[in-house]
């Protein structure tokens, strides 16, 4: 017998139709790359959203072709998110810090038929253009921005394009599993695969996401994502902002601490969220200055391990709860957010700390499980390492044009990183893994190893990895950036592991260096340091 209650499709033109009728007047303000600030509300964007799929009928795009966009965090990306997907064609957010080669790599694998850039990326743009088969070029800004030496044959300026259409469009009613957007894999090794979100995946997740024990978004809270929206959809909040009418703030491309502090206070921010390098700038910036927080209640940070300093100086010094996340690109991206349950609210300040350290307990709609090398499955006692797999609607099937064939494992998907998972279901993470150190068959979590230095007061980054040893297989060393004016040696820092980790994990060595190389999603590019340091010998060895 089936069900009597309506049925109708979760499609994304849903999230800005809801956000327009009631919460028609909640803010949407965006540093732009012009360098003012702009202001309008969720009724606005609707009616540009619909202004962008009359444009995009215009150009003649047929459902499920690509639109593709090179932009910051800002108001037009926004309406493009809706405009795009809600029309039934395809957004394929592209990470403008890959290489242009890449670039026009993944535009033609994606088969991108029309790019939207910001005026910033327009080196990238006239670098890729003469690779790319794209067949509209429409820059992000007013009609005088327009450069009219670009070289970029019939470029038009986004305002032009949409102000000249009509507002009235009716939504079209796709099926729920409809292509909505797509995102390429960070790709560090091979070429990058493409994730390919669902109308249906995304509305889930967008619920998911705003649930009280995940990101916890309110009509109440004032949100800026740091996280780029060329990065897994900025982490969702775009779309779990227009499902619960939170004031939304862009930050544009002003992401240095100083631009996003003054955003912060400017617009009374409730809610941020980002990678920890970019909260490690910010509070960089406000340190020096005595500089406070006036509004700023939480923070999700995630993408990589958040230390547990950065952790202890938000809620110690700044009164700040930071919400510990894990996620990925092939999960839309939320997986796990940790926050506390009823029973550990009696416990102590520093017992609380150990738990807030994992990367948290799974959203419902997310499954998880570890296994052994062998597939079999390990205890959740919150001391085995093993593989970490999930399922879920909006964890990855396949890899768009089945790249790579098959990802799955009994119909799980295999994260790649490496996890404990507590009796409570909390999960933390210790390393990817291929980055494990594997020492005289034991492992060793290069994550608990950059943790404990980045908690010396001297040290601004670390990166650990393993070095090959004769008889240990692998043995730890540590790349370390000093913070400017503060001095360590190599003996201080590890006598300042003695006692926290088991000696056998104590890094043989320590490499101080000027800076540490990052990736297009700001994680440690690992792969970088290992060819940096060809030729490096273990001392002793
Ligand atoms: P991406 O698909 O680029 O977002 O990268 C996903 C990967 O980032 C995950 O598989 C993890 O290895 C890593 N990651 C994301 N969040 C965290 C976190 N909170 N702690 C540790 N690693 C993380």
């Amino acid at each position: 017998m089936l069900g009597l209650m309506q049925s109708q499709p979760l499609l994304i033109s849903n999230l800005i139709t809801f956000a327009e009728r009631h919460h028609g007047d909640a803010q949407i303000v965006s540093r732009r790359v012009e360098g003012d600030v702009h202001r309008y509300t969720y009724r606005d964007a609707a009616q540009r959203s619909r202004q962008v799929a009359r444009a995009l009928d215009g150009l003649g795009l047929a459902f499920g072709d690509r639109v593709a966009t090179l932009a910051w965090n800002g108001y037009r990306h926004f309406e493009l998110y809706f405009g795009v997907s809600g029309s039934g064609r395809v957004l394929h957010t592209i990470n403008p810090r890959l290489h242009p080669d890449q670039i026009a790599w993944i535009a033609n694998h994606a088969q991108d038929e029309v790019l939207c850039f910001d005026l910033t990326f327009l080196p990238i743009v006239q670098a890729i253009c003469g690779k790319a088969n794209i067949r509209h070029y429409i820059a992000l800004c007013d009609a005088d921005k327009l450069p009219h030496d670009s070289g970029i044959a019939g470029l038009r300026s986004y305002e032009e394009w949409v102000g000249a259409c009509d507002d009235r469009y009716d939504w079209p009613t796709l099926d729920e599993n409809t292509a909505s957007s797509m995102c390429y894999t960070s790709g560090t090794t091979g070429n990058p695969k493409a994730a390919l979100y669902s109308h249906r995946s995304t509305l889930l997740h967008a619920y998911g996401a705003a649930l009280p024990d995940a990101m916890g978004l309110s009509a109440r809270d004032a949100v800026l994502p740091v996280v780029p929206m060329f990065h897994v959809n900025a982490w969702g909040i775009p779309y779990s902002a227009a499902l619960t009418g939170a004031k939304l703030v862009f930050p544009g491309p002003g992401l240095d601490g100083k631009s996003v502090y003054e955003m912060l206070e400017a617009e009374q921010v409730t809610y941020a969220a980002g990678v920890p390098t970019v909260w490690q700038m910010l509070l960089t910036h406000m340190r020096p200055a005595g500089l406070r927080f006036s509004s700023l209640k939480r923070t999700v940070i995630g993408g990589s391990a958040c230390p547990p300093a950065m952790i202890s100086a938000f809620k110690d010094d700044y009164g700040v709860e930071v919400l510990h996340a894990w996620g990925m690109t092939e999960m839309s991206p939320l997986g796990t957010v940790c926050t506390l349950k009823n029973k550990h609210l009696a416990l102590s300040e520093a017992e609380q700390m150990k738990i807030r350290l994992k990367q948290g307990r799974a959203v419902f709609g997310v499954d998880m499980k570890i296994v052994g090398d062998d597939g079999v499955e390990l205890p959740w006692d919150g001391k085995t390492f093993g593989n970490l797999l999930v399922r879920g609607p909006w964890v990855l099937g396949q890899y768009f044009k089945a790249e790579g064939g098959d990802p799955l494992q009994g119909g799980w998907f295999p994260t790649g990183d490496v996890a404990t998972i507590d009796a409570d279901g909390y999960m933390q993470i210790t390393d990817r893994s291929k980055d494990v150190i594997k020492s005289g068959g034991e492992w060793i979590s290069s994550i608990d190893i950059e943790n404990l230095a980045v908690a010396h007061p001297a040290v601004a980054m670390a990166a650990c990895i393993g070095m090959p040893h004769p008889k240990w297989d692998e043995r730890p060393i540590v790349l370390v950036v000093k913070k400017p004016g503060a001095d360590v040696t190599r003996e201080e820092l590890l006598a300042f592991y003695q006692g926290k980790i088991a000696k056998w994990q104590i890094p043989d060595d320590v490499v101080f260096v000027d800076s540490i190389a990052l990736g297009a999603t700001g994680k440690i590019l690992k792969t970088r340091l290992r060819e940096q340091l060809k030729g490096y010998r273990l001392p002793g060895v």
